[in-house]
């Protein structure tokens, strides 16, 4: 007979099971069900099985509602943390303190631990230092505050219960049984001796297995990363062996890699119902609270546009659905805008885009404004409530399990949260909603998921739970037994003296040692494992399992492990199908680019068809300040502008040098205020911009001096060309006539890349001044770049003939072109520049870049053409 199974023979309904944590009662209480079953009963009484936290709080509430006298609130770990926090918080040293809730925590902490240590705070070790002598004023103030208000922790629970079981208030269970526990502490040892001394026999059990581990191996892996890897591998490979396996993956520190371990177990198992996770998230990470604290944190003026894209691409909204494309058009456009921060409550911009949120976001704030006075908690969750069902959280579409059950634990929360009226006064909407954030971020949640024969767990979870197969990772010399980590607010010589939790190098061995051996008894099979490398850190196995036997992971005979993708991809049964031929452009189509569906085709005709027919484009990222294009825009305004006044080089050569810097500040003025970026809040900034442009162009227009006679023609003329079945709209930044008359197509580039061989291949990446030179074929004579950059102004440009403009060269010159004369040149153009044109009619759509490696390089139409992915046929 198994040790469970006499265990499970002697429950009776005077017998109470007490286990460590919540997963072992669990599994007792299954394991029960089974032994029933294979007893062919059908039906039993559940045994008084529960973890010994659930106990405690039992006693307290037999105790309570047996007593006519006021009883003790007991504080839920909630009111606990704002109680530590509040003192902390009015504390004199929380001026020096930059985490205040961390700083609680620690506190908190070390109180839980003088408890169960049964140690008393007021003696003399805790003035030996201003760290414990803080902690010292600030537990004595909790204490206070408790007895003051008639309040109890969780951490004095058991004393007091103590006390209440000598004096016959509570009645106990005749027998209790402990499973699976590392050890006791102090102060639960003498509440069990209390229990033991009022006529209760106390019985305890290590663990459930019979005999000591059958295999026990351990192995190296490369980093921890490959650990993960092969742990899932096992377990797959374990279960398809044998269905009825239970299986554990100790992780340590599971709590830092949930995800990627999560992550892992799904991509190699293919099932998420084979494994369960035991670590979870804190609430405010999943995207529903996330959401709702976002939606809350509406009150103030302004949000930022990060926040704001947030909710508009959030489902947990009213009328997510139904809006959804309005919104993301109304998301693209403030980015476009370079908008970075917007008035929620100006609603015209979000009534004409998204009539529906503004609606929702008016009621919204009028409900708000009713709200002036500081509420109590009660009446917060209350208009919290009431707030976030008038924003239609948590939206139209149907919940999932998980957000069902993230939704009840929000629920849950806010009683919490009520709960503080029982030790504060009504507070501001601010502090309310910090309280509520905070609270948030502290719940760990981790949704209910059906039973799996696989569990992946954390170091202490595991101990004492019986399994077919463990596996135990992190095993190496750096991290096992850990460095010890004694509490800072607990005088290390008390800790190390009591022998108490993570105080000395030789407590930890110990505690180390004693799980290792509860472990050997959890699991017919036994794995160890360690990484060799952590990133630059050399690792080796931990001294504790340097005795096990190792093994090389070969032998485990795992199958090889192919990624989804590489599964996906060996089940292929590949169909060719030549697929780059887009309809003709159709009369009413609606297609936008001008002469950038040239630049575009040339550069890869599928970019030219997806941004020039679909639309298809890379949201942009709101950045403070000006982009590199809003600067390029200013500097054509400003050189259009300038040059609409001096109309030619005579004027601005005659320009005093006061003169000309009044010019300049004028135009430079008037530029930026046509823009978006005339913002009052950017004052400061633009201020220091005029500066750099006053700067940057009059040392440009020094190099316009020296050139040959000119005068600017147009500045920025729009007009249309028709090539082939394309009419384009182009505007020419500058055409300048020489002293001949003939003309000059100018440019500009506030860039320094510029280079004009790309002129003269068969698919010109820059095809503007080519094009724009077919304009007026008789009178054009040169085409150039303006490069207006500091430190590098130059023309870069070809001419008929010469020009005397240094960087402008005779075509002869050019070594990539492979015609002579000016006429053949414009007859290469022309014929490229139609073919591009002919090609994009007919809908070349090509995955065809000019050049794989620069051409891609920044392109965010990956995922669309799906390049990466071509491969041999
Ligand atoms: S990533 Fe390369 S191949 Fe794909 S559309 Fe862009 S340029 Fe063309």
């Amino acid at each position: 007979m198994t040790k469970t199974n006499t265990l499970f023979k002697t429950l009776d309904a005077n017998t109470t099971v007490l286990t460590p944590n919540r997963r072992l009662s669990a599994t007792l209480h299954k394991r029960y069900q089974q032994y029933q079953l294979e007893q062919q009963q059908w039906c039993w009484q559940t045994p008084d099985i529960l973890p010994v936290s659930s106990w405690i709080q039992r006693l307290y509430n037999d105790y309570t509602s047996q007593q006519f006298a006021l009883a003790p609130l007991l504080l839920n770990a909630a009111q606990e943390q704002f109680l530590w926090e509040k003192i902390v918080l009015h504390a004199k040293e929380s001026e020096q303190l930059l985490q205040v809730s961390e700083t609680a925590d620690i506190a908190k902490s070390a109180w839980n631990l003088l408890k169960q240590w049964n140690i008393d705070i007021n003696q003399s070790l805790f003035h030996c230092a201003e760290d414990y002598a803080t902690f010292l004023r600030w537990a004595t103030a909790f204490e206070k505050q408790c007895q003051e208000n008639n309040w109890v922790d969780v951490a004095t629970l058991p004393t007091m219960l103590l006390a209440k079981i000598k004096q016959g208030h509570i009645a106990l269970s005749k027998h209790i049984v402990l499973i699976g526990f590392t050890e006791h502490s102090p102060q639960l040892r003498e509440l069990l001796k209390q229990c033991e001394q009022s006529g209760c026999s106390i019985n305890i059990i290590d663990t459930l297995s019979n005999d000591e581990t059958l295999l026990n191996r351990r192995l190296s892996l490369l980093d921890a990363e490959k650990e993960m890897l092969t742990i899932a591998r096992f377990a797959k490979s374990t279960l398809e062996k044998n269905k009825t396996a239970t299986i554990g993956c100790v992780i340590p520190s599971l709590e830092k890699v949930r995800d990627r371990a999560m992550q892992i177990f799904s991509d190699v198992l293919g099932d998420d119902n084979l494994f369960n996770i035991s670590a979870g998230k804190n609430l405010a990470r999943y995207p529903l609270i996330n959401t709702a604290l976002q939606l809350l944190g509406l009150h103030k003026k302004t949000i930022a546009l990060e926040p704001l894209h947030y909710l508009l691409a959030s489902p947990f909204l009213g009328e997510a659905e139904a809006e959804r494309i309005k919104r993301c058009l109304f998301d693209g456009t403030l980015r476009q805008a370079n908008v970075t921060h917007l008035d929620l409550r100006d609603s015209a911009l979000l009534t004409k885009h998204c009539p529906h949120l503004a609606r929702r976001l008016r009621q919204f704030f009028a409900r708000l404004d009713e709200q002036k006075n500081a509420l109590t908690y009660t009446e917060w969750a209350n208009l919290f409530n009431e707030l976030l069902s008038t924003l239609g959280w948590p939206g139209e579409r149907s919940l999932s399990s998980e957000e069902y059950q993230v939704v009840e634990s929000w629920l849950k929360l806010l009683a919490d949260f009520t709960s503080f009226d029982q030790m504060a006064a009504p507070t501001s909407l601010q502090q309310a909603l910090y309280t509520l954030q905070k609270m948030a971020a502290k719940t760990i949640f981790q949704a209910q998921t059906p039973e799996a024969p696989i569990q992946v767990l954390g170091i202490l979870e595991a101990a004492a739970l019986p399994f077919d197969y463990l596996w135990i990772a992190g095993m190496d010399d750096a991290s096992w037994p850990p460095q010890p980590k004694p509490n800072p607010f607990i005088p290390k010589r008390l800790q190390r003296e009591l022998n108490m939790p993570h105080a000395t190098p030789e407590r930890e061995l110990m505690f180390c040692q004693l799980l290792l051996a509860q472990f050997k008894q959890s699991a017919n099979t036994l794995i160890f494992s360690h990484a060799e490398k952590n990133g630059e850190l050399d690792l080796q196995a931990s001294p504790l399992i340097r005795h096990v036997p190792s093994i090389h992971p070969d032998e485990l005979n795992l199958d090889v492990y192919l990624t989804p993708s590489e599964r996906l991809y060996q089940t292929k049964c590949i169909e060719t199908l030549v697929d780059d031929i887009a309809p003709v452009v159709d009369a009413n189509e609606n297609i936008r680019g001008g002469v950038n569906i040239l630049k575009q085709q040339a550069l890869c005709p599928f970019k030219a068809f997806a941004e020039c027919r679909l639309h298809a484009h890379e949201l942009e990222s709101p950045l403070p300040g000006l982009r590199s294009k809003d600067r390029g825009n200013i500097i054509h305004k400003v050189m259009e502008l300038l040059w609409n006044k001096l109309d030619n080089q005579a004027a601005l050569i005659a320009l005093s040098r006061e003169q000309q810097n009044k010019l300049l500040d004028e135009v430079i003025d008037l530029a930026l205020t046509s823009t978006i970026h005339s913002r009052s809040d950017y004052t400061q900034y633009l201020s220091l911009e005029k500066q750099r442009l006053h700067q940057l162009i009059s040392e440009w227009l020094e190099g316009e001096k020296e050139r040959p006679p000119f005068h600017v023609l147009t500045s920025e003329k729009a007009a249309q060309i028709k090539l082939g079945q394309l009419t384009l709209s182009i505007r020419i930044d500058r055409i300048d006539a020489l002293d001949d008359g003939k003309k000059l197509i100018i440019d500009y580039k506030t860039g320094k890349n510029n280079d004009i061989n790309s002129w003269f291949s068969e698919r010109p990446e820059e095809p503007q001044l080519p094009l724009y030179s077919l304009v007026d074929e008789q009178n054009t004579v040169g085409i150039s770049f303006a490069q207006v950059a500091s430190g590098e102004h130059c023309f870069k440009g070809i001419s008929r003939y010469s020009l005397d403009i240094k960087g402008v060269k005779l075509l002869s010159e050019i070594k990539k072109a492979t015609v002579v004369s000016w006429p053949e040149q414009l007859i290469q153009w022309k014929s490229a520049l139609e073919k591009l044109s002919a090609d994009f009619y007919q809908g070349m759509a090509k995955v065809d870049p000019s050049d794989a490696d620069q051409t891609c390089l920044w392109c965010a139409l990956k995922p669309l053409c799906r390049i990466n992915e071509e491969g041999p046929a």
